[in-house]
């Protein structure tokens, strides 16, 4: 086993879920609401509980193609008299009587005195009027949805706070029910700052990069119920720099940084924020992603994620979602994490809890991971190669072939 390095243990480090808890106690679900049309809801949060308004169904409908007729009336090889059909949106108006049943498609309403319904496939039709049953002793209801067997009306269906996905907007619109209450959509500006920083579509001149990450970010939040502001590149002085957030503090929930949060020289990001935030420069015991800014800059949070562009991502899954799920009033669980099987050993020096790009997959046996390649924070196309994460302690000194070990697929947080 390896000596940890004076580099990677630092006894002052944050862990994870110090973080992680620090950023959800400051966090809370933003106070204002708007009615919004159910076509723009989908990963909205409820502002206020909604009660079911009608029976779903509303009637008693057929489960099936078939005949409605009397329970009393299935009798193997009885004979009935076809008296009309029933389709859905087109309900037969009369009353089935003793020795009659009624031609009935799926979701056609179930007709005044037959109380089941058999399937086609158990009837023979005997000439252009009648059938004769291949199956009785049917009891009362038998393939029959009752009025309210999916949702009665005066149910409680959703609680404030319930996050609309594609399930509860079908059932809102099965309610007949257009528009509701969500909460306003967190405003999170975000910007890059570097001046090694060169725009898309500008040539690279000597020393400079491209801005990938501020991509990154827009495309993360994509996922997430908030109106993104896009503020570009920063220049590394302290004019920009405090320009920039004096404006995001005003306009924005949450401000998101990349890069010059770590104690350099040129990182005049930390010098306004020391200067006029309420911002904490920590050190978390993770990797990648050591370095991290939180607090308060103005009226909005502020979270400076590092500058390389693996430990933005991963500042963003394991810190980053927690705050914007939070203010925007969703549930908070930390991410699903499963067991799998390592393929191949894996290196690590022990002192920081490591988040390796992995790819997952299935053999025979269950769940398999193997590493995705490069695991420096600037190796960005090892991210796009992989599906999770492999996580290993902090006190790990690596782990071997055949071992099991923590994995977090990317799906959960991405
Ligand atoms: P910093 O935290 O500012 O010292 O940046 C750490 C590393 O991340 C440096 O190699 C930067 O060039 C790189 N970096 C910073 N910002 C970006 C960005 N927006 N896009 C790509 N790489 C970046
Ligand atoms: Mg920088």
């Amino acid at each position: 086993m390896s000596v940890p390095s004076c580099d990677e243990f630092d006894p002052n480090a944050l862990t994870l879920e110090q973080a992680r808890a620090a950023i959800l106690q400051a966090c809370d679900a933003l106070a204002e609401s708007e009615t919004v049309p159910l076509a723009s809801a989908l990963g909205r949060t409820l502002a206020e509980p909604i009660a079911a308004r009608i029976d779903v169904p509303p009637a008693a409908v057929s489960a099936m193609d078939g005949y409605a007729l009397r329970a009393d009336d299935t009798v193997e090889g009885r004979e009935l008299m076809l008296a009309g059909t029933s389709a859905a949106g087109h309900p037969w108006d009369g009353t089935v009587a003793p020795g009659q049943c009624v031609r009935i498609l799926t979701g056609a309403v179930v007709p005044e005195g037959a109380d089941v319904v058999i399937m086609q496939e158990q009837i023979e039709r005997v000439g252009e009027t009648g059938i004769r049953l291949h199956n009785g002793g049917l009891a009362p209801g038998h393939n029959i949805r009752g009025p309210g067997s999916d949702t009665a009306s005066g149910t409680a269906l959703f609680d404030q706070g319930q996050v609309i996905g594609a399930a509860e907007i079908g059932v809102l619109a099965s309610q007949g029910i257009a528009e509701l209450r969500v909460l306003r959509k967190p405003r999170v500006a975000f910007f890059s700052t570097g001046d090694e920083l060169v725009p898309l579509g500008e040539p690279l001149g000597p020393g400079q990069i491209h801005d990938s990450n501020r991509h990154t970010l827009r495309a993360l939040l994509a996922s997430y119920p908030v109106e993104a502001l896009d503020y570009g590149v920063i220049r590394d002085t302290e004019a920009a720099v405090r320009e920039a957030l004096e404006r995001a503090g005003q306009e924005a929930d949450l401000i998101i940084t990349t890069g010059g949060v770590s104690v350099g020289d040129a990182d005049h990001v930390t010098r306004v924020l020391q200067a006029s935030g309420q911002v904490g420069f920590w050190k978390i015991a993770i990797k990648p992603g050591r370095p991290l800014a939180f607090g308060r800059f103005g009226n909005a949070h502020f979270l400076g994620l590092p500058g390389n562009p693996v430990a933005v991502m991963t500042t963003f899954a394991l810190l980053v979602r927690p705050a914007l799920q939070a203010l925007a009033g969703r549930d908070t669980t930390p991410p699903h994490t499963i067991s799998a099987r390592l393929v191949e050993d894996l290196r690590k020096t022990p002192g920081r809890k490591d988040f390796q790009r992995a790819v997952l997959a299935t053999d025979e046996r269950g769940w398999v991971v193997r590493s995705a390649g490069g695991q420096s924070s600037h190796q960005l196309r090892a991210m796009s190669e992989a599906n999770a994460y492999i996580v290993l302690p902090r006190e790990s000194d690596g782990a071997r072939v055949g071992e099991w070990v923590e994995v977090l697929p990317f799906r959960e947080v991405f």
